[in-house]
């Protein structure tokens, strides 16, 4: 007989997402149950940020060894040990696990269920030994990898992310269908251990952000072996003895890529199959959960977060939609999600980080903007570690008020971070430019623009009579 709970909160998944409301619920002590029907930690910890983040340290070691007779240092050819590489990557998950497990939520106060949650109905969610009528939801399932609709993929052998880091062997050469983020770290870093790697893409790869800033990060990972094909077809998989043979096409005409492994990331499709959001009466379609800014789903009860919307899928947007979930539904204040506040990371080397609008967005919305660029060239610390491939651009409104920043360069995910606080507080580049940075940091790049978009006040024939005038005063 199913037991059940009347919780005041239930949260479906325990992702980035789910455990950030279930924690912040029990800190405040209100009831709340999670539900997980697989690992504690979701995506993030066990097939995404942070096994991808630790195989791009890897080969970020691996790439230092080639590159190091720059410094005057004997370069060479990098002996990878794959096993060891693996064993680290699943030694560093198991580190943060205890810190996502069940145990420590329970010991929060979370009452956490091990079992895949549906909706019998608009307030009530089946488990199979639980009955849950909670007075809130939050629908917190994630997101899968897409797997295309290509004749014969179905036959073949494919990776995807949830397999890629169980993979035993160093794949010989692997062939990955998506140039977005996530293909091109993964591309980065198979190729830099010591893989051959190609990538096709049905349109332009890292197409999300600033083209300009995008060429130069898809330079870098060209000049280092990788082969990326874009604007290309697949028309069909087939299954070889020794891997797989993929039949493209683009504007040169037909070709065949043959490889030892194939992976997918061809984006993500989000987890509601097994929910049964029509028996609540919670809108969907195949991109994810309708949402209002507030998060809240067709359904009053119900709160929708991170990628199971399909809006910004980043662990960094799971957690914010948490604080604004828990901000309606503990303290009952409105809020809503901004969007422009959001930095976008993608963690190739270099990096390509952006937040706010791009430029042509911000043309298309403001009209008359200003682009501020600084390149990495022009910076000392760039320059004394051999970082100096990269740009700068903040979108500038009226009156000095940064609506944008777009970074390609070594250090784009840390130094963006000082451009989400600036956006997220509506700055101007005046307070970016009086700050105090530290020399010599790659930091100074974004002080250093800052202070260009000054410069022309240093040329003003008023300001120059004014300085000249002040001079007589001794
Ligand atoms: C390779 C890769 C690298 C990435 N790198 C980064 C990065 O560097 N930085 C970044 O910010 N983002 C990164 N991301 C994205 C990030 O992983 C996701 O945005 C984040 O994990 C989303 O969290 P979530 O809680 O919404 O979903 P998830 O982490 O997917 O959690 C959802 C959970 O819900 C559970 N679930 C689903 N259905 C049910 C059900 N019916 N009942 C019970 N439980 C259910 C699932 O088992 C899952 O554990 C990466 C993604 C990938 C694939």
């Amino acid at each position: 007989m199913a037991k059940i709970l009347n919780p005041d909160i239930c949260v479906i998944g325990g992702g980035a997402a789910g455990l950030s409301v279930a924690a912040g619920a029990a800190a405040f002590g209100v009831p709340v149950v999670l539900v997980e029907r697989g690992r504690m930690g979701g995506d993030c910890l066990n097939f995404g940020c942070v096994p991808s983040k630790a195989l791009i340290a890897a080969a970020k070691h691996a790439q230092a060894i080639r590159a190091a007779g720059e410094f005057g240092i004997a370069a060479g050819e990098p002996v990878v040990d794959y096993e060891r590489l693996q064993a680290r990557v699943h030694a560093v998950i198991g580190a943060i696990a205890p810190h996502d497990s069940a145990e420590r939520f329970e010991s929060l106060g979370v009452k956490v269920i091990a079992d895949t949650a549906r909706f019998v109905d608009d307030r009530t969610v089946a488990t199979g030994d639980h009955i849950i009528r909670a007075r809130r939801f939050v629908i917190a399932i994630g997101s899968s990898p897409a797997i295309p609709a290509i004749p014969g993929l179905a036959e073949a052998p494919y990776l995807t992310n949830e397999t890629l880091f169980d993979l035993k062997r160093l794949p010989e050469h692997l062939v990955i269908v998506g140039a977005g983020p996530v293909g091109m770290e993964m591309a980065q870093a198979y190729r830099r251990i010591g893989a051959r790697v190609t990538v096709v893409e049905a349109g332009k790869a890292l197409s999300s952000g600033d083209p300009e800033l995008a060429a130069i990060v898809l330079e870098a990972i060209r000049a280092e072996g990788t082969v990326l094909h874009e604007q290309t077809a697949i028309l069909s998989v087939e299954r070889q003895a020794d891997g797989v043979r993929l039949l493209c096409e683009n504007a040169q005409g037909r070709f065949a890529v043959d490889g030892s492994d194939l992976l997918l990331a061809a984006g993500r499709v989000p987890n509601h199959a097994s929910l049964d959001l029509g028996a609540a009466g919670i809108r969907h379609d195949a991109k994810g959960i309708a949402v209002g800014a507030d998060l809240r789903t067709s359904n009053r009860r119900v709160y929708a977060i991170g990628d199971a919307t399909g809006g910004l899928q980043f662990t960094h947007v799971a957690s914010y939609h948490a604080r604004l979930v828990l901000q309606q539904i503990l303290f009952r204040m409105p809020a809503r999600e901004e969007r422009d506040i959001v930095p976008r990371v993608t963690f190739t080397d270099p990096e390509l980080a952006q937040v706010g609008l791009g430029e042509a967005e911000a043309r298309e919305k403001f009209g008359r903007i200003d682009v501020v660029r600084w390149d990495f060239s022009a910076n000392d610390r760039a320059r004394t570690d051999g970082l100096d491939r990269g740009l700068i651009k903040i979108t500038v409104g009226r009156r000095g008020r940064i609506i944008g920043a777009a970074i390609a360069g070594a250090g784009a995910g840390e130094m963006i971070n000082g451009f989400a606080f600036a956006i997220a507080n509506r700055l101007t580049l005046k307070h970016f430019r009086g700050y105090v940075a530290p020399y010599p940091t790659l930091s100074e790049i974004g002080k250093q623009a800052s202070i260009s978009y000054y410069a022309p006040v240093a040329r003003n024939p008023l300001v120059r009579s004014v300085i000249g005038m002040l001079r007589y005063f001794g």
